[in-house]
């Protein structure tokens, strides 16, 4: 078996909403397409996968760097016993010659190539993605049925009184109870107010998490904290700069429901920092680091080895940026549940156009790979790939 051809497109996200940090409207990201000898029906079998949501297309990486690297590979020397491509040896040739430490695009683009692979292999077998990581890894509690919040609830530039209800309520009606939404890009009272108005939709707390992106000097995560905390919210989520363990710790003194964070960790040696000195609570805490933006599945493995090497049970692991790859990741390895987007960062953002969800939760299809021919608009961007 051998890879005979790596494409890599960038793609605009069709989104133009803002969390307190950034604005979405110039975003991109890399579709991947792995194209190798092995043909199935007369056409050659092609594993297809991207780089996740949120921090750019990585075209230059994959291109001059980790694609000619692979290319260049013996065919021999990236199989796994079975014949088949291994993602560890592929994500492994793809960083030759790479230090250690710095992870930033690097992870992402590496990202794309490796979970090209689980998609590949799975097609291969035909069986779903998720099925594939849950056997590699000796998940045996495997279910194809995940727990789903429904991510959105961002600032809009023709923001209009009722609109959040609006969305939240629309959320309902698809079939979520629990929902995320966007907060610091606002005063602490105006922030505060669109809390009140989801919980008053949501019926509780609980069913609520707030996301600041990492906005908050500790002075003001702490300030926000208790604004927040006779709510008991879900969670609260990157109060601060993702990197800045200390203050993550301090506030995890003061603030007794659930903080999140982990979704700018990309490598199991932050996330081992994280759990070192990020002051997170085991049976608490959520983390949400994303394997679509961290080396992909196998480096993602060695992050849950370090939480639960450190007393941390994986269903407190909810998976940033909802989309196919990160579902069929959850359902794989029995993480807690995953975000979901139903309205924006189209076309990459939920799950197969066919996919209900029912009291907040899905059930992954039968289609092999990440079932990406399953959403209409993404497989039409992948087909625009290998014309
Ligand atoms: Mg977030």
């Amino acid at each position: 078996m051998k890879i005979i051809k790596i494409i890599e497109k960038s793609i605009p996200l069709k989104s133009n909403v803002s969390n307190a940090v950034i604005n979405f409207s110039n975003h991109t990201v890399s579709l991947v397409a792995l194209v190798t000898d092995q043909v199935r029906n007369g056409r050659p079998v092609v594993g297809l996968s991207f780089n996740s949501i949120g921090r750019y297309a990585q075209s230059g990486i994959i291109d001059q760097r980790m694609a000619p690297r692979l290319l260049a590979a013996k065919p021999e020397s990236l199989l796994q016993t079975n014949g088949q491509l291994s993602a560890e040896k592929v994500l492994a040739c793809s960083l030759q010659n790479e230090k250690p430490g710095g992870h930033g695009d690097r992870a992402h683009a590496a990202s794309g190539l490796e979970l090209a692979v689980w998609d590949l292999n799975a097609k291969l077998n035909d069986e779903p993605a998720s099925v594939l990581i849950a056997r590699h890894y000796a998940h045996i509690a495997y279910s194809p049925k995940v727990s789903v919040y429904a991510a959105g609830g961002y600032y809009y530039p023709d923001e209009q009184t009722g609109r959040l209800e609006a969305e939240l309520k629309a959320y309902q009606a698809l079939g979520f109870d629990r929902f995320k939404m966007k907060v610091g890009g606002a005063t602490l009272a105006q922030d505060m107010k669109r809390i009140e108005r989801a919980i008053a939709i949501t019926g509780a707390g609980n069913k609520v998490a707030v996301d600041a992106n990492g906005r908050f000097d500790l002075a003001q995560a702490l300030a926000f904290g208790k604004a927040l905390q006779d709510h008991e919210l879900m969670w609260y989520e990157e109060a601060g700069d993702p990197l800045d363990f200390e203050l993550n710790s301090l506030l995890a003194k003061e603030y007794p429901s659930a903080l999140a964070t982990g979704e700018n960790l990309f490598s199991r040696q932050d996330v081992k920092n994280l759990a070192l000195f990020g002051g997170a609570r085991a049976g608490l805490d959520i983390f949400q680091m994303d394997p679509g933006l961290s080396y992909g599945v196998t480096e993602y493995a060695r992050m849950l080895n370090e939480l639960e090497s450190r007393g941390f049970d994986r269903k407190f692991c909810y998976p940033h940026s909802g989309q196919l790859l990160g579902l069929h990741v959850v359902a794989g390895l029995g993480l807690g549940g995953c975000e979901v987007y139903p309205g924006v960062f189209q076309p990459l953002g939920g799950f197969g156009d066919q996919i209900l969800i029912e009291q907040g939760a899905v059930k992954i299809s039968d289609a092999a790979g990440f079932g990406f021919e399953e959403k209409a608009n993404l497989i039409a961007e992948f087909k625009t790939l290998l014309s």
